[in-house]
């Protein structure tokens, strides 16, 4: 009989091709087998699920603000790592700013991989990031192991992570593709957000109305275009505006090299229920109006928009802006590690998405997108990382239980379906305050398929 370190019978479990009843045996961490719901088989440990919980691969979210080093009083390794593997994440990759120093040269990814050592509960990749004034490093990044590279194209808010202009992005795209690497890119125009007034007010309709769908739909054309002329690989982050959806549409029906994204907050959250004041729900780019969020589900449906990734981006109680409600003072950013699935889940329930769309959007794609091909999916030979998730079950969002650093979200109060019960990182469950033993993806140990363990420093 066969033996494996750990076998998993689940009744219910999400393959690649659809929902079904499953054992997954595991050796080393991999995935060694995948048989019928009763084979026989001996392991260390045997984990049953009952029918009220579905295997899921651990979800990729491949949009995460790491504030460490240098901001870790925002967010840090440790803590979100933790509400991750609550939520049922078990792979990120940290954004390239927002720490000190953004990673935009060999020896920031160096800073970042020690500040990380030792504290990830689940694996994480760096995005490197593309400035105007590090054209030269790109090659040295790439080698080093970074996933692709980011830039704004709008200004950041922080002088150590200047946006580029559209005639620069075609330079970074020219050499990414020379890489063979991926672009992904804050796409709102720094030229059409510079004609909007800058606001003070406790008004979400104010704030709305001073970053128009145009800021993002000016940019993404120009996206578009630098793709198509650079043959470049290039992502769209987090699509806010569904006005650019035809024309993302129509350039991936061309050919051109682009995906996009979208957020939780996007599909669940709208402008007319956010409250005069609620500055927890403000994020760059807004939440827009029901009839816009009907529309980013239609790119859903449609099948343009197929990846849905957390924008995670954190930062202190005191930078929202929480007591005087100011729309203009208060920090953009949604910490929505812990509960982008279940946020998910219960909205794609309601219009009869199942698990295994889920499971496309929030693990699959996102993989893909970063170049993973060992995670995202239940496949034999992938690492071995999954979620058990109760589809049925109902939770309150109690600020209180968030691993967040800080505990404020725009969801604190709402009720949701679905509750993450464990999460196993190759083939070892996680123990939140147990010892991290999240390893660091680089690029060149995935084309291995291999991953490299964190020490912890002495
Ligand atoms: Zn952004
Ligand atoms: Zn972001």
């Amino acid at each position: 009989m066969t033996s494996f370190d750990l076998l998993i019978r689940a009744p219910r479990a999400i393959m690649p091709d659809g929902e079904r009843a499953v054992s997954i045996g595991v050796n080393a961490g991999r995935i060694a087998r995948i048989g019928a719901l009763d084979i026989p088989a001996t392991a260390r440990e045997i984990v049953t699920l009952g029918d009220d919980t579905v295997l899921l691969p651990g979800l990729v979210d491949s949009h995460v603000h790491i504030c460490e080093p240098g901001n870790t009083d925002w967010e840090g390794f440790l803590t979100a790592t933790r509400a991750a593997a609550a939520g049922g994440i078990t792979t990120l990759v940290d954004m390239p700013l927002d720490s000190v120093p953004t990673t935009v040269t060999l020896e920031a990814l160096a800073a970042k991989r020690s500040a990380a050592d030792g504290q990830c509960h689940v694996d994480v990749g760096f995005w490197g990031g593309a400035i105007p004034s590090n054209l030269a490093d790109l090659p040295k990044l790439h080698a080093a192991g970074v996933l692709g590279f980011k830039s704004f194209l709008c200004d950041t808010g922080t002088d150590d992570f200047p946006g580029i202009s559209p005639e620069h992005m075609e330079s970074v795209m020219r050499v990414v593709a020379r890489l063979g690497s991926t672009f992904i890119v804050h796409a709102e125009s720094a030229e059409a957000s510079a004609r909007m007034p800058t606001i003070s007010t406790r008004r979400y309709a104010d704030y709305l109305a001073s970053r128009p769908k145009g800021i993002e739909n000016l940019s993404i054309a120009e996206v578009i275009e630098a793709a198509r002329t650079t043959g470049a690989r290039a992502h769209i982050l987090h699509l806010s505006s569904a006005d650019a959806l035809p024309m993302i549409a129509s350039a991936i029906e061309d050919g051109v090299r682009l995906s996009v994204e979208t957020c939780p907050h996007y599909l669940t959250l709208s402008a007319e229920e956010i409250g005069d004041g609620e500055t927890a729900a403000k994020v760059g780019p807004p939440i827009r109006e029901a009839r816009n969020q009907e529309r980013l589900w239609g790119g859903i449906a449609e099948g343009t928009l197929d990846m849905i990734v957390s924008d995670h981006s954190p930062c202190t109680p005191d930078m929202k802006a929480l007591d005087t409600g100011d729309f203009g003072a208060a920090w953009g950013g949604i910490s929505s590690l812990q509960l982008g699935l279940p946020v998910m889940w219960s909205a794609a329930r309601q219009r009869g998405y199942a698990l295994a769309d889920i499971v496309r959007w929030m693990a699959e794609r996102p993989a893909e997108l970063a170049g993973l091909a060992h995670k995202g999916r239940l496949a034999v030979g992938g690492d071995a990382d999954f979620a058990v998730f109760a589809p049925d079950a109902e939770f309150t969002v109690d600020p209180a239980r968030l691993h967040h650093r800080h505990p404020v979200t725009p969801y604190a109060g709402k009720t949701l379906t679905g509750v993450v019960r464990e999460t196993f990182l190759r083939g070892r469950r996680i123990e939140p305050f147990g010892r991290p033993r999240g390893a660091f993806i680089a690029r060149d140990g995935v084309a291995a398929g291999e991953t490299q363990e964190l020490k912890r420093s002495a």
